[in-house]
């Protein structure tokens, strides 16, 4: 009996113990609003170290879907305002396809692992030259060699035409950390803040890319009440850069 009731104590305790970690370290932050699908409420943890508050249950946008909606709804991109832009969307998030492929009529998603409209090794694009007026690689120059990326970017640009990304940056660092003996998974979590990463990007993004054949036009990020309102990251930042 004596042990029994041990046996229940210690469950109860371990219950107790659970709670008080969700309610310290788990429980959303406040009520949040998708500038996406609408959805308002609360949003669920995502990532890895976790990010509170980061994905909305109803579309599964994240924090950076909701961040280049806003400024696309905002007319903060002035590229996109045209509907008859020609787009290549990298790598493309699936809620933001799904709004880009309705709201455009030339529009093409590409990957070279994942399902998309043209396979593509964005170090060596298989596309003529000038073909688009607006690429989106949003989270991809990260994972990939980024000076031959950007100078393949810039090549099948049209004269005029703009480079839309947002990747991984520390703006306190200077320069890029880069380490080649990192070649584990586990050292690049570490090292780079995910598995496949190969870069830690520093303020020096802007020119690692202008290299490619780019001049940085506008830098978007959210502030004040958004960021509370949408669930955004403070000075997460959309970079736009155009073909020189
Ligand atoms: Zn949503």
């Amino acid at each position: 009996m004596i042990k029994y009731i041990r046996n229940k104590l210690k469950k109860i305790k371990l219950l107790n113990d659970l709670h008080s970690f969700y309610y310290s370290t788990l429980k959303p932050l406040a009520k949040r609003e998708c500038n996406i699908c609408g959805y308002k409420g609360f949003f669920k943890g995502f990532g890895r170290p976790l990010r509170l508050d980061a994905r909305c249950p109803v579309c599964d946008s994240l924090e950076r879907h909701r961040l280049l909606m806003l400024a696309i709804s905002r007319d903060e991109i002035k590229s996109f305002l045209n509907k008859n832009a020609s787009i290549l969307h990298f790598a493309p998030e699936k809620i933001i396809e799904k709004i880009f492929r309705k709201k455009f009529i030339y529009y093409k998603t590409a990957d070279l692992f994942k399902k998309a409209d043209l396979v593509i090794n964005i170090e060596n694009i298989c596309i003529l030259d000038e073909q688009y007026d607006i690429i989106v690689a949003n989270h991809v120059l990260e994972h990939v060699n980024d000076r031959k990326a950007s100078a393949e970017l810039s090549r099948i640009l049209k004269h005029g035409g703009v480079l839309v990304c947002q990747v991984p940056i520390v703006e306190g660092w200077a320069f890029t950390y880069e380490n080649e003996s990192i070649s584990s998974e586990d050292g690049r979590w570490s090292h780079f803040g995910q598995g496949d990463h190969v870069r830690f990007y520093g303020a020096d993004f802007r020119e690692r890319i202008c290299e490619g054949g780019f001049e940085l036009i506008k830098e978007y990020t959210s502030q004040g009440l958004d960021v509370i309102k949408y669930g955004l990251l403070r000075g997460e930042k959309i970079f736009i850069f155009k073909k020189k």
